[in-house]
């Protein structure tokens, strides 16, 4: 750095630096902000399942282990509640490796018709709960190949066809499409009948935690992580993630990605 001699320059470098200085600590005010908001919401999603959990056992142990049938049913929605418990916590490790920018992706040319297949036969014991109709246009039964992460992809997949299941409305349905969007992209589109989104929420959907409605959305055992996540992935593949909803007729999620060939 040269030596300033002249005072005008001088003063001027002197603000910037202020400035800098001023900027450098608002930053870290606004992360530590964050952070503490962040573990505060963590606490509050491991409780509720945790104190679940707890209810049942210390009801056993006080004396409901006697009587068989209460012992299955208590010892079932105590599992259920451990269940819960896991998925949070790896929705948790997911969304600290995406936001660290820990999380390689491991690309690879993949068929994303058989993918969709897959993730419809994982999920078809869900969506028989509300008797939701999986549905996947026929004319995709050809190999559509896509170029991105597969594992990634996937659960890109299902936490959206999860979210129409749990929002969408029962006997209902749930409809995969696919189309070729440019020469060398395609969009995926995951469109439900159900309760649909209200248009003040949309822009804050893809917020870690954000739920539209807290009790409800909570009754369906989500961590409010699952948008957040989609978005993370769609977004380290350089894609874009779309949505579009009318409130109380269905939504419609979709998002870009690469074609292979
Ligand atoms: P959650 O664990 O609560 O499902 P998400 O991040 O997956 O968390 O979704 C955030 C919120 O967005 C949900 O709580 C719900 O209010 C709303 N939402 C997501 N998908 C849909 C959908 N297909 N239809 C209506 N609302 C949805």
């Amino acid at each position: 750095q040269p030596i300033t001699t002249d005072m005008a320059t001088l003063t001027r470098e002197v603000k910037k630096f202020a400035m800098d200085k001023k900027m450098e600590i608002e930053t870290l005010k606004v992360r530590e902000e964050y952070r503490r908001e962040f573990l505060g919401n963590v606490s509050h999603e491991l409780k509720t399942p945790l104190f679940t959990v707890q209810g049942y056992l210390l009801t056993l142990l006080d004396g409901a282990m006697n009587d068989k049938n209460i012992r299955k049913k208590y010892l079932e929605r105590a599992e259920k509640g451990v269940e819960r418990l896991i998925f949070i916590v790896q929705d948790l490790d997911m969304i600290s490796k995406l936001e660290s920018g820990d999380l390689n992706l491991n690309l690879s040319k993949f068929n994303i018709v058989e993918l969709v297949q897959n993730v419809f036969d994982l999920l078809e014991m869900k969506a028989e709960e509300k008797n939701i109709l999986l549905s996947f246009d026929r004319k995709y039964l050809r190999p559509i190949r896509v170029f991105g992460d597969q594992e990634k992809i996937q659960q890109v997949l299902v936490n959206l066809i999860v979210n129409s299941i749990k929002y969408g409305k029962v006997n209902g349905s749930t409809e995969v499409g696919i189309e070729s969007l440019t020469d060398n992209k395609i969009i995926v589109r995951i469109k439900d009948d159900g309760e649909g989104i209200e248009p003040q929420y949309i822009p804050r959907l893809f917020e870690r935690f954000f739920r539209v409605d807290k009790s409800g959305a909570r009754a369906e055992g989500g961590s409010g992580l699952g948008l957040s996540i989609v978005k993370h992935i769609i977004e380290a593949h350089d894609e874009k993630i779309y949505i579009e909803s009318e409130f109380g007729k269905g939504s419609e999620f979709s998002f870009t990605i690469e074609k292979a060939e």
